[in-house]
């Protein structure tokens, strides 16, 4: 029952939403008290080993819970918020919501659960941002190592010296960093060595035809090879099928997550899940 919910099922009712400059204003408007009205729910989409077959982290990622629309995508609202200047402030909410999920996680005797959030380039360009993070961190009572930040690579190509400090600062605080989404970006190969990164994250696009495609399946293999080389772990996005975590597993890669694992979970159901990854 807890497979059915929450994930892209609300894509079906809010495909369209904010497609007409109308709509979208009217989002826009919404979105400004979406925060003070507690309109927005994380759900967790737990990351399986492929060695222990354990799930090992899990991911917040946000949804907006709408009072006539239903569950509206973050792909929907994450971009607009960036533009209208929300974005740090829902960020923060993510972040802080997060790390106290984790804490209480560990208070339920799932002390290894680790938690990865989404940040956005302008999370981490803002002024303030590093005190936030440790403050939030403080808090929440929470290990550092317990946490891991995913960023998009194209974050990384711009002004990449000041980012690497950056990077190198949120390391420092014992604070895990992943690269979202790889393989879509433009970033350069001879620069990845030089952030400060533990894990690549395989986009889903890559993915999702594995069994059939030869090129994406070359491009899977080669990935994971070179994160491996770089000594990186690797996770694949959008693992939906047995047949591509058994490919997945023969090259060696890490770690899963996708709807084959779980969909994104409410905190109950989450709650769950794990009593069974135990039992
Ligand atoms: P992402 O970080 O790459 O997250 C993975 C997305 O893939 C999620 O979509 C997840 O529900 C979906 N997914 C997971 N497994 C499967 C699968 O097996 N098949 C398919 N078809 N999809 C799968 P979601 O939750 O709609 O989030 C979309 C994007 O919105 C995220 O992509 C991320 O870029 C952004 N996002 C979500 N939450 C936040 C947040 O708190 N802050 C920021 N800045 N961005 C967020
Ligand atoms: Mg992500
Ligand atoms: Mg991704
Ligand atoms: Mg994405």
């Amino acid at each position: 029952q807890a497979k059915t919910m929450g994930g892209n099922v609300f894509h079906l009712y809010s495909e369209h939403l904010g497609d007409s400059s109308a709509e979208r204003l009217h989002l826009e408007n919404e979105l400004h008290n979406a925060l003070e009205k507690h309109q927005f729910e994380v759900f967790y989409q737990p990351k399986q080993s492929l060695k222990s077959n354990r799930i090992e982290s899990a991911e917040a990622l946000i949804r907006w819970n709408h009072p006539t629309h239903g569950l509206i995508s973050p792909v929907k609202f994450i971009p607009l918020a960036e533009e209208i200047g929300l974005i740090n402030k829902i960020g923060e909410f993510v972040l802080r919501t997060a790390c106290i999920q984790a804490r209480r996680w560990s208070s339920r005797g799932y002390g290894d659960l680790k938690v990865s959030v989404n940040l956005s380039a302008q999370q981490l360009k803002a002024e303030g941002f590093m005190r936030l993070l440790e403050t939030i961190i403080q808090e929440a009572e929470l290990a550092p190592q317990r946490l891991t930040l995913e960023i998009t690579e194209s974050l990384l190509m711009d002004d990449v010296e000041g980012t690497i400090r950056k990077l190198q600062e949120i390391r420092d605080l014992g604070v895990g960093l992943s690269i979202d989404d790889f393989g879509t970006g433009y970033s350069s190969l001879s620069y990845l060595k030089r952030f400060p990164i533990d894990i690549l994250k395989i986009d889903q696009s890559f993915i999702k035809d594995i069994n059939n495609n030869s090129d994406d399946a070359a491009i899977t293999k080669a990935i994971i090879a070179m994160a491996h080389s770089l000594d990186l772990r690797v996770i694949a996005e959008g693992v939906e099928t047995i047949e591509s975590r058994e490919f997945l597993r023969d090259q060696n890669c890490d770690l899963i997550q996708g709807f084959l694992v779980s969909r994104p979970l409410t905190n109950d159901q989450m709650q769950v899940l794990l009593a069974d990854n135990v039992a």
